[in-house]
Parts: structure tokens; C-alpha cells; sequence
């Protein structure tokens, strides 16, 4: 007998299901087939799986009898074909399983929550106090529902076991928006609950359709309550636009704002990139455009083509909390047609807008590195601004790059793939030098300004005049002059904190934290010691534990003192700190920027995320507290991330009329990047930095991965990298690719939450035979390895 089967992959993070498993299609669920996730029965349990091929068989002649596919996840596939594709070559290529790769995709790690079985141990009761609960109950043998489960343990009980092992009773309802048994098609369009919007946000949006965009006191009197303004704008476009005056204005379709007449430059850029979206073919293109050229202008245009051709586009930017200005000009422009995509959504926030993604509705998608994992209608093009921002990177498995999983996007979808910089990677202008990405360069600015001037200080000539150690005269008198002429300033230094280390003056002893190999931090503002890597928190000592001394020494100034300095230099000078802990708050990242641009105060001072593209008018200083610092950090990129961070920080400076000044503070002022970076030479630095990449064998000409074994017991550890290196050694030889790899070596922070992390690095012109020789060996499916492909 001829019938349906499914090939599944199970829902499970494990390295041993990495397969696929056949089940029968029922003929109730005629409608499904590759990219739907169904539940099915697998080893005793109901689980969730993806369906990833289909095919007819006779199966009268089989030994043993297939399982049905129990019911259907969604009323759609959740995978499109191009999504499968992306996450296999994710797999493939960054060396996980392919369900790590496919949960990318997912809005939460499983949609379907599965109810955990429960049963009481009847003997165990009677014998033993009931304050061992735990012991009383057993999630593994027979179900039973809610209601009997109340009458038969107890409220108490009851309610522990509800804690710890139901899942909410909503949340299960929210997973299954239709339920699972009674599945249909459906034949009609989902209504506006369906999609998660509520009547009375449908009445608003028609409103605001038909009015036009509406102040918000004239929305509350129809009827609209403040928090339905708040929830539709999320809504629609992701997040609220907040403006002037403390009220949230409303963008509607027909927008605001006027785009722009292009300059040449822009002009041209935007034709190629048009001419490339009609051409529905990959082509990859490098936009290198000075700070300040007009980049997102050359964006949205593209993006607009890609629209009036019925297409989607998506647009990558680093930290989208950092662009409020960018994003909320697109929504000026583009309406509801455009959704933002990042980690600040709730998971509902997300749903909702994966759903516009899906139906067409919302075809521009701005988003940081996981927006990349949508269901794009006809996508036509691919932005990815600041390309080589290391936060494309994901830190834990899969550790793909969003930037790189992007252009594999742009040949599966057939478009092209704008890369855009001020500062390209060293890696893509290679490319570019190559001929195997287009170029396109914008050498001018918008309004013509010159780049800012950079002066170079050496802090042996003239040592910093603060007790911290961060402030030189020449740069306190540029600070002065800059608040005596109303202007604004940006002050940038990449470390958070009061103090970085505590030492006892009488004994030296460090203030270490007890479960990584680093200080702790001292973190005024809270009063205690924080660590970086684990981010426990310990209080403020009174004293040294070792010799009883009462004079502790605040060394390594970090950007809380930036504050304390300031007020003594510059007491008439309004401050505001920008780092991760001054932007905990939602919200408070786009609050301190607005008030910086309406003059609330006059110096914005934090960590790198005061260099991101901000467009600030009347910031004609920018202070770089420390270049050293950031050269120091133990990497190949160290010099190429410094290059990119000082050009980008600069370019905050004077930005619309009047070039802008800054000054680089450093003890190496004859080093060749800080030389190449306040001339703003970027041609000199690649081919100074390329010339040493080419030497040490480091990317573009060679690739990386780097293979790390980590434990509790340091000698496990080591051990372990002592056998993945000698099976290294012994397969390397019959290896195509150049392959070699370094002994294994401590991680420049050896401990890190108790766990020991020994890493070997390994080097090839190409690692395909190895990462095929690794497969399937006993030895990399245990789960103490982190294979980082391309590490940073
Ligand atoms: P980049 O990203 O290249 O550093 P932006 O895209 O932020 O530069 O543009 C810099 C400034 O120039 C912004 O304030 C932008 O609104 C403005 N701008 C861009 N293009 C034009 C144009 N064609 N005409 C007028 N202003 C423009
Ligand atoms: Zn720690």
C-alpha cells in the first residue's frame, strides 16, 4: 500500500539525534509536508519534531509498523524551504547539529511545551514527613490531568508540583493556537485576534488610516488608552517613537518626513544596487562610504526598489537599541511595512512580528543578528550595515556570524548582499580587492564637511593631570572651548566600572573573584564588587582578608570615574554616562540619546557604545580616553578592531557643518594603527595590516577554528585537549587544506565559573576535510567541547 512518510527530526538538543526519523502522514493531515513541525511519539515520549522531506512508499512490505505523526504544531510551515537550506549550511559549516541550527528559528526553544506526567508514591507518603516533597514525586510513570492530581495530592503538594513540573496552563493554550487534534486547514483569513492584535488596536490603526497621524490627546479622547497607543506601536513597528515634548508621536503610512535628494555618490550606489534587485541573481556588494557619507540613505532607496518590486528586503545593523534615529526614519518612511526584529522584544512582540514578516504585510525588516531567521516572502535584498562588527558573532552555540550566514542567505534566495563600512573587516575589502565582492565607495560627506582633525596625544609628554589617569591637559582645554561654544563632546573609554582592580597597599593583595581567574570591579554607583565573567556581585571589603590593612587602592579607572574627574575639571559641564549599566532600563539607551541631541546636557561619556552610529548634530569633540586599551586585547583582530573603533568614534564629530576635533589619547603613539588612524588612512592600515595577516597565516589567508575542552577538574581538561591533540596530529597528515593547529594552551583567562578552559587553535587554507574528518568521531560528540568556527 502506497503511503505518505514523513522523515522527522526530533526536538532534542542531542548530539546522538542528529537524524532523521520516518513517521506516516494520516491522511487528516493531507496538507502537510517539509517545514511543518508536528508532535509524534519517539521512544515512549510525545515530542516535537520538523518534518524536512516527504515521500511516498509502499510500506506493506515493511517488518514493522511506522507511527502516525500525532498532530501539527501550526496551521503552516514553519520552515520555508530557503530557511532549511540556511540552517543546514549553518550546521554544515559552524559544526552543530542541525536542530541547534533549525531552533534558530524558533521564537521559543519548543513550541510545544510537553506536559510533564506526574504520580505519587503512596508508600513513600505515609512513611515520611511530607516536607519531602521532592521525593514524593515521580515525573516519569502514569499522567494524570490537573483536577484529579488536586484531589489526590493535596492543595500543597499540589502547588509544587505545579511549580516545578506543569507547565502554565496558558502558555500550553498560547503554543497550540488551534488545537492540535482537531486540525484543518484554514480557508480563510485569520482574523485580527488570530494575529494577535486586539479589536481595539484594529480600531486604531484604521483610524489612524483614515485621520492621518494624530496627536497622542487627541487618540485618548476616542477612546484610546495610552497603554493601547503603546502596545499598537509596538505592534506595528516594534517599538515606539518617542519625540520632543515627552509624548509619543504616531507615524502613520504616508509619513512624515521627505527623503532626500541623493548626492552623486549616493546616486550611483543606490543604481547598482537597483539595477542587481532586477536581476533576481547573488551578488555581493562592499558600500564604503566615509563616517557621515550617507549610507543609510543609499539603504533605504535600495530597499524601497526591492518593495515597489513586490520583494522583501532585510537590513542587519549591530545594536539595534543604539539606532533609534535610523529606525525611526524607516518608519517615517515605510509605515507598517517595515517590523524591527531583536533580543528587547517580548516573545508575543516577536511572534506577531514574524507573522507580518510571513504574510507580506511587513516585507522591510530591520533587525539585529536573529533577524536573519525569518520567514522572508521573495526576499531581494540584504543590508548588512557595520559589517564588521564583531556582535554578528553569537558567543555560544551555534557560533555563527550573522554577517556570513547573511551572504549564504543572498545565494539561496538569489539577491544581492549589500556589506557596508566606513572601515570594512580586512577579510571583505580583501574580497573586494579581489573582485569577488563589488565595490562601492562614497568618499565624501553629505554636507561636504571635512572628516574631523585628529591630534594625537602622547601621554609620555604630556602625563594625564587627573588622579584616575584618564585626562590630559590638551584634552581638558579642548573639553573647556567645546562647552564655551555651546557645542557637545563624546568622550569614549572601554571599560565599565569605578575601579577594575583593588590592591592593598600594604600587602598587594588582589581582589580576585572566586570563580574566574580575574579582579573583581568596583562598581560606585551600587557600592560592591562585581565580576565581568560571571557576574556574581560581592560587597565592598572594609578591610584586606589577608593582612587586616585598611588602605585599598582603586586601580584602573573605568568609566564611572570618568564622572568624578569631570565634575573637578569641568564643574559648570553636564554630564551623562552611556554604558551597559547606565542602559539597563528599556528604553533608557534611546532616552539619553534623545536628551544628548536636545541639548539636555553636553557630554556623553561610555564605553564603544558611544561610538555606534550616532547622528548627533552639534557634537564637535570627541575624546578618545585610552587607544591602548583596546590594542591590548589578546586577538588578530586587536588591530583592526582599534583601526574601526577610533574612525567610528571620530566620526560622531562634526557631522554637519563645521569639521569636528578629536584627540586620541595613547602610550604608543608611533604604532602604525594609531598612525594610519588619525591620518584616516585606511588604504595605508590594510595594506600595512594585511601584510602581517599574510605572515602569521591569520584570515583572509588562512581559516580559523578553534577547538576548546572545558571542566570542573583542570587536568580533565587538559587531558582532554592532549587527546583531541594527538588526533589532530594523527589525521592532519592525510588532510587536504594546508591543515596545521597549535599544542593546546590556557585561555588568556584561564577559569571562568569554575570551569577550566584549554583550547588548541587550528589553521588551514581550507578546514573542509577536517571539519569532515571530525564528524561522527566519538571524540567530538561529548559535550565538555566548544568548536568555535571563525573565532574572534
Ligand atoms: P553614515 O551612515 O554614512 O555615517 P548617515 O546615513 O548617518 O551617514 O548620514 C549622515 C547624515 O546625512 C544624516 O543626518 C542624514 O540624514 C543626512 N543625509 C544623508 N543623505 C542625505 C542627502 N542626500 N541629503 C541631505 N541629507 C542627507
Ligand atoms: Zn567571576
Amino acid at each position: 500500500m502506497q503511503e505518505t512518510i514523513a522523515e522527522v527530526l526530533i526536538n532534542r538538543p542531542s548530539k546522538h539525534l542528529n537524524r532523521t526519523f520516518s513517521y506516516r502522514i494520516p491522511e487528516t493531515m493531507k496538507g502537510a509536508g517539509v517545514g511543518w513541525r508536528c508532535v509524534v511519539n519517539f521512544a515512549r515520549r510525545k515530542e516535537e519534531g520538523i518534518i524536512l522531506s516527504v515521500h511516498e512508499e509502499d510500506t506493506s512490505q515493511l517488518s514493522y509498523k511506522l507511527l502516525d505523526i500525532l498532530s501539527l504544531v501550526d496551521s503552516f510551515p514553519w520552515f520555508t524551504d530557503e530557511m532549511i537550506r540556511t540552517a543546514l549550511w549553518i550546521s554544515s559549516y559552524y559544526m552543530c547539529t542541525l536542530i541547534d541550527a533549525l531552533r534558530l528559528f524558533y521564537i521559543d526553544k519548543k513550541a510545544v511545551k510537553t506536559k510533564i506526567t506526574y504520580t505519587v508514591n503512596w508508600e513513600k507518603i505515609e512513611k515520611e514527613p511530607v516536607e519531602d516533597i521532592e521525593g514524593l514525586v515521580d515525573r516519569s510513570v502514569d499522567s494524570l490531568d490537573d483536577k484529579s492530581a488536586a484531589l489526590l495530592f493535596g492543595d500543597r503538594l499540589m502547588e509544587y508540583v505545579k511549580q516545578n513540573f506543569l507547565i502554565k496552563k496558558e502558555t500550553l493554550a498560547a503554543a497550540h493556537k488551534i488545537p492540535l487534534e482537531k486540525w484543518i486547514v484554514p480557508d480563510r483569513e485569520l482574523t485580527d485576534k488570530e494575529k494577535g492584535r486586539s479589536r481595539k488596536q484594529a480600531e486604531l490603526s484604521e483610524f489612524l488610516k483614515a485621520h492621518g497621524s494624530q496627536p497622542v490627546s487627541r487618540l485618548k479622547e476616542k477612546g484610546f488608552s495610552t497603554a493601547l497607543i503603546h502596545a499598537f506601536l509596538l505592534n506595528e513597528y516594534g517599538h515606539a517613537v518617542y519625540h520632543r515634548k515627552e509624548t509619543y508621536s504616531l507615524i502613520t503610512r504616508e509619513g512624515e518626513k521627505k527623503e532626500k535628494t541623493l548626492t552623486e555618490e549616493q546616486e550611483k550606489a543606490v543604481k547598482a544596487l537597483c539595477d542587481s534587485i532586477d536581476r533576481k541573481a547573488y551578488e555581493g556588494f562592499l558600500l564604503k562610504g566615509v563616517t557621515g557619507s550617507g549610507k543609510t540613505e543609499v539603504y533605504l532607496q535600495a530597499a524601497r526598489h526591492a518593495l515597489e518590486e513586490g520583494g522583501s528586503a532585510l537590513i542587519l545593523v549591530p545594536e539595534i537599541a543604539l539606532t533609534s534615529q535610523m529606525t525611526s526614519y524607516f518608519a517615517s518612511i515605510f509605515g507598517d511595512k517595515v517590523v524591527f526584529m531583536h533580543s528587547g522584544l517580548s516573545k508575543g512582540e516577536r511572534y506577531n512580528n514574524r507573522m507580518r514578516i510571513m504574510s507580506g504585510e511587513s516585507p522591510i525588516v530591520i533587525g539585529s543578528r536573529s533577524a536573519i531567521f525569518m520567514p522572508f516572502k521573495n526576499l531581494r535584498l540584504i543590508v548588512v550595515d557595520e559589517e564588521y562588527d564583531t556582535s554578528y558573532k553569537q558567543g555560544e552555540t551555534p557560533r555563527y556570524n550573522g554577517r556570513d550566514a547573511a551572504k549564504v542567505m543572498a545565494v539561496i534566495y538569489h539577491c544581492p548582499i549589500v556589506l557596508g563600512a566606513a572601515t570594512p573587516s580586512i577579510t571583505t575589502y580583501y574580497a573586494a580587492c579581489q573582485g569577488k565582492i563589488s565595490l562601492l565607495t562614497m568618499k565624501e560627506r553629505v554636507f561636504k564637511t571635512p572628516l574631523p582633525q585628529i591630534h594625537v596625544c602622547d601621554l609620555k609628554e604630556n602625563p594625564p593631570i587627573d588622579r584616575s589617569g584618564l585626562i590630559s591637559a590638551p584634552l581638558i582645554s579642548l573639553l573647556q572651548k567645546t562647552i564655551l561654544e555651546k557645542n557637545k563632546a563624546i568622550l569614549l573609554l572601554n571599560r565599565r566600572g569605578f575601579a577594575t582592580t583593588l590592591m592593598c597597599s600594604s600587602c598587594g593583595h588582589v581582589f580576585k573573584c572566586p570563580n574566574c581567574d580575574v579582579s573583581l570591579v568596583y562598581h560606585k554607583e551600587m557600592n560592591r564588587l562585581e565580576c565581568h565573567y560571571c557576574e556574581t556581585v560581592h560587597p565592598l571589603p572594609g578591610e584586606c582578608p589577608v593582612c587586616h590593612g585598611t588602605r585599598i587602592l582603586y586601580l584602573g579607572a573605568g568609566t564611572e570615574r570618568i564622572e568624578e574627574e569631570l565634575a573637578d575639571f569641568l564643574p559648570e559641564a553636564r554630564v551623562r554616562r552611556f554604558d551597559l549599566d547606565s542602559t539597563r532600563r528599556k528604553n533608557s539607551a534611546r532616552e539619553i540619546l534623545d536628551d544628548f541631541r536636545q541639548g539636555k546636557f553636553d557630554i556623553l561619556f561610555g564605553t564603544q557604545m558611544v561610538a555606534k552610529g550616532h547622528d548627533i548634530p552639534g557634537v564637535q569633540t570627541v575624546g578618545i580616553l585610552s587607544a591602548d586599551s583596546i590594542l591590548n586585547i589578546p586577538s588578530y583582530l586587536a588591530a583592526e578592531q582599534t583601526f574601526n573603533l577610533i574612525t567610528q568614534c571620530a566620526g560622531r564629530a562634526g557631522r554637519s557643518r563645521k569639521q569636528g576635533e578629536v584627540i586620541l589619547q595613547t602610550y604608543n603613539p608611533s604604532h602604525y594603527v594609531i598612525q594610519c588612524a588619525a591620518r584616516q588612512d585606511y588604504e595605508s592600515f590594510y595594506k600595512q595590516e594585511l601584510r602581517y595577516r599574510k605572515l602569521l597565516e591569520y584570515p583572509p589567508f588562512a581559516r580559523l577554528m578553534k577547538i576548546t575542552c572545558f571542566n570542573e577538574d583542570e587536568k580533565k581538561a587538559d587531558s582532554q585537549a592532549a587527546r583531541i591533540h594527538s588526533w589532530l596530529q594523527s589525521v592532519i597528515p592525510r588532510l587536504s587544506g594546508n591543515v596545521k593547529c597549535t599544542a593546546p594552551f590556557s585561555e588568556p583567562i584561564k577559569r571562568v565559573r569554575n570551569l577550566y578552559y584549554i583550547s588548541i587553535l587550528v589553521k588551514g587554507k581550507s578546514l573542509t576535510s577536517l571539519k569532515n574528518a571530525m564528524r561522527g568521531t566519538p571524540l567530538f560528540e561529548e559535550n565538555d567541547i566548544i568548536i568555535d568556527v571563525d573565532p574572534l
